[in-house]
């Protein structure tokens, strides 16, 4: 059997999917299908570019099948989902239903609700001067997107685009990160056996893969990931002149003013900080808090972890592990140079960090030069709003900032006073879990916006018509102008605009 499997890898797209359906009515095993190929050259883009041109992709029917599947593979795939997950970095079946599959369930539900009246045309009103007429315009899809998905939310990063691309009725193709391999093989089976093959494919692989990809004319990126590759990615969608999405990451403030409940900033804090063990784009990077109320808070956070995950945190199954090697030796170093509010402990043969409050932190400290991603989390003092709003604005644009003050002035003050894709005051993450809030960075987190109606409008390219009648067709607009005509026109064009 395995001889037959070697025969049909490698061959033609077209010719071997009339075997694929063969092969899998004898072969429950489907790791050699062409749709799930590893560090190949990629024939199949062509015939998905030729599906689109077919027009299925379009249809309301075929938009609302795909989503209902789907979401039929994050409900019967669960389990297998959630160990997955667990295999990758030790994440919990809780968290990963509260951050993936229960997040990507919910965003199907709304695009499923809404997806109608999206899809309709935009009537928009026409000015007098261009009477008779009729304006609208409509949502079109772009046509084979690429969509390359980062490691600390495997599942989600891959399938919150695609429900927008498929709702937007793209053809796409996902490429799941390569060091969450368990997740990545999950993504490649879901989208393989649940969705339609003629019109979506993964491609597995490491960063050759994913280079080679992007040589490939795809009509929109999609790519979430570090601001280094995000700079890859754009150069080689430059080539093509390809619209693309960047969704990145930076070093997101949370701000504790004095006169808050303490501790239930501190929980939260805690929560969001730790939550995926710190390898979360949105947590929050760095706490500046009021110096009168540091020590409180710190006496809160510290109680926070305790209660949470215990008096040894490498014991709870509710704390996840670092992805990898290489992310957990940078996490070392950083640990090594500064100074843990208490003990922490590390260790190398599962790359468990404990979660960290790093104490009397300088700007100028090693652990706040760059995205810490991590269990680290320094504490910062400051003496009035102003100095605090200074710090965050000599950073670059985050991608979330966070706020716990009770005065609406001072959350009115903060909110026009600085910069970052999203904020969220008195509490942390759940911006970005509401459907109805366009999710995206600014600046050095990125451009472009989803979730919702906002990865619709992404993944949508804006068609405007506009139709006129035959008549009347009064001279004016044609030459000759002379002097009293073009006086006469640019009345006209002035005033009834
Ligand atoms: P990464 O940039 O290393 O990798 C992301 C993807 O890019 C992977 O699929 C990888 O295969 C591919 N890639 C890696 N090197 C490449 C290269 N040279 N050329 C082309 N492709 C390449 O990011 P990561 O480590 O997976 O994720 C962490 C970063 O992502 C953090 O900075 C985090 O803030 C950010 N992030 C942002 C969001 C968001 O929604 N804005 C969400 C999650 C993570």
């Amino acid at each position: 059997m395995s001889g037959k499997k070697q025969v049909l890898k490698g061959r033609l797209f077209s010719w071997t999917r009339f075997f694929v359906t063969l092969q899998e009515v004898i072969i429950p095993d489907i790791s050699s299908h062409p749709l799930m190929q590893k560090d190949q050259d990629f024939p199949e883009l062509a015939d998905l570019r030729k599906t689109f041109e077919r027009g299925i992709t379009r249809d309301f029917s075929w938009r609302r099948s795909q989503l209902v599947a789907l979401e039929a593979f994050l409900i019967e795939r669960e389990q297998d989902i959630a160990q997955a997950l667990h295999d990758d970095f030790r994440k919990s079946p809780a968290e990963t239903f509260l951050t993936e599959t229960g997040y990507l369930r919910g965003e199907i539900r709304f695009v499923l609700k809404h997806l109608k009246s999206w899809m309709k045309p935009h009537r928009v009103s026409i000015p007098l001067i261009y009477q008779p007429g009729k304006g609208f315009y409509i949502s079109e899809p772009y046509g084979v997107v690429l969509i390359i998905g980062a490691w600390n939310y495997p599942l989600n990063l891959c399938l919150a685009p695609l429900i927008s691309a498929i709702a937007a009725g793209n053809c796409a193709v996902v490429k799941p990160s390569e060091h969450a391999q368990h997740t990545s093989k999950i993504i490649a089976e879901g989208i393989c056996h649940y969705l339609d093959r003629n019109t979506m494919c993964v491609f597995e692989g490491g960063v050759d893969a994913t280079k080679s990809l992007l040589e490939e004319h795809f009509d929109y990126l999609f790519f979430t990931g570090s601001q280094s590759i995000g700079r890859e990615v754009m150069h080689a969608a430059a080539k093509h002149l390809t619209p693309l999405t960047l969704e990145l990451g930076g070093k997101c403030p949370c701000i504790v003013e004095e006169n808050v409940n303490l501790r239930v900033a501190a929980r939260r804090i805690v929560w969001a900080k730790f939550l995926n063990a710190g390898q979360t784009c949105i947590s929050p990077d760095y706490v500046l808090v009021h110096e009168n109320v540091e020590e409180e808070l710190l006496r809160y956070m510290s109680d926070a972890i305790t209660d949470f995950y215990g008096d040894d945190p490498r014991l709870s199954p509710d704390y996840p592990r670092i992805v990898n090697e290489n992310n957990f030796h940078r996490l070392e170093k950083l640990l090594s140079l500064s100074s843990p509010s208490r003990e922490c402990s590390t260790g190398a043969h599962d790359y468990y960090v404990a979660p960290t409050i790093l104490q009397g932190v300088t700007l100028e400290a090693e652990v706040m030069h760059s995205e810490i991603f991590g269990p680290l989390l320094p504490v910062i003092s400051y003496r009035d709003l102003g100095e605090a709003l200074k710090i965050i604005g000599t950073g670059r644009n985050p991608l979330a900032l966070y706020l716990f003050s009770s005065d609406p002035k001072v959350q009115e003050r903060v909110v026009h006073q600085s910069r970052s894709g999203g904020v969220c005051i008195n509490d942390l993450l759940f911006q970005a879990s509401i459907h109805r809030l366009p999710f995206g960075g600014i600046g050095s987190s990125g451009f472009g916006a989803y979730h919702g109606r906002a990865g619709f409008d992404t993944f949508s390219f804006q068609r405007s018509v506009l139709k006129r009648s035959l008549y009347p067709d009064p001279d004016l607009r044609y030459p000759p102008y002379g002097t009293r005509k073009f006086g006469f026109l640019k009345r006209l064009v002035t005033f009834f605009h």
